[in-house]
């Protein structure tokens, strides 16, 4: 079984966040050694593999004019380790062949426009993987618990951000859709943390602590969005994330094996290689 099958949520199926362990470690190899040593290891490794992976992605676009793209959607409560994510897993690949954003709350700008303007023109181009701090799931999170918008119009944005994701998908966009799943005693662990150390305070924001009370509507929503939208052509996995070394190894092998089922090759020389070479002297 390979750690995509034990973390999906399989399409048509009801998320259930709450029997999902936040400090568990599922589809690890089992053998005596698997630790954090091991996963950081583990990680070095994968890292490599991305960013060849990666390069070989890139070429292909632009040697070929494959229109072929990768998109990583990180989605997880405060402290739920996005920003660890993007840095350990991301941080692998070259930043030449990648964009990443993050979404925070919409500009006015952003306002007048539907939804998924502000996603669409993030989106990674043609060679590129692109990876999403946060994402259009704000739209059926954060302004559901917040009651930013009536109750029909974020029921009615699951269909539109699957008929959204299936377009960018039969367009040659692979999806890949994370929930880093974390507790409530590690967020306040991590609180306390980014309290404790002037270092952090950047990172912290008050408003925390009152969303941190809406915890359950936030679980709720999480659930009721990975239900809805996790389809065939754009699954949801769901990250067990209290242990960060978990994480990364888990977040990395999941993007490892969904651009490896790419087959992607180094695109052969378009010209005479021997000539080339006579003429280099
Ligand atoms: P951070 O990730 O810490 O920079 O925080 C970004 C903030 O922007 C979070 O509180 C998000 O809930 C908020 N945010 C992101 N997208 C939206 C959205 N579409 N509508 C409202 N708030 C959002
Ligand atoms: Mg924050």
């Amino acid at each position: 079984m390979s750690l995509r099958d034990v973390l999906r949520i399989d399409p048509g199926t009801r998320a259930d966040l709450s029997s999902i362990d936040p400090g568990g470690t599922p589809g690890l190899p089992r053998h005596k050694s698997v630790d954090k040593r091991w996963g950081r290891a583990q990680l070095d490794a994968l890292g490599l593999e991305l960013a060849s992976l990666q390069e070989r992605l890139f070429a292909t676009a632009k040697i070929t004019g494959s229109r072929r793209r990768v998109l990583l959607v990180l989605q997880a409560m405060d402290c739920g380790g996005k920003d660890g994510t993007v840095r350990k897993v991301a941080g692998t690949m070259n930043p030449q062949g990648m964009t990443v954003v993050g979404f925070g709350k919409p500009t006015e700008e952003e306002l007048a426009h539907d939804f998924l303007w502000r996603i669409t023109r993030a989106l990674p181009v043609a060679g590129q993987v692109g990876v999403f701090n946060r994402s259009h799931y704000e739209d059926v999170l954060v302004a559901r618990v917040h009651k930013l918008v009536p109750v029909r119009t974020w029921r009615a944005r699951y269909r539109k951000i699957n008929d959204f994701e299936a377009a960018q998908a039969a367009d040659g966009m692979t999806i890949l859709k994370v929930m880093l799943h974390i507790s409530l005693d590690e967020q306040h662990k991590r609180l306390a943390e980014r309290l404790a150390d002037p270092t952090r305070h950047w990172k912290y924001n008050p408003h925390d602590i009152d969303e941190r009370a809406l915890w359950g509507d936030y679980q709720a929503a999480y659930g009721d969005a990975l239900s809805a939208c996790s389809t065939a052509a754009a699954p949801w996995f769901v990250v067990p994330a209290d242990r960060k070394w978990y994480r990364d190894w888990a977040v990395a092998t999941l993007l490892r094996d969904t651009m490896a089922d790419l087959d992607l090759h180094y695109p052969p020389a378009d010209f005479d290689v021997a000539t080339e070479r006579a003429r280099l002297g």
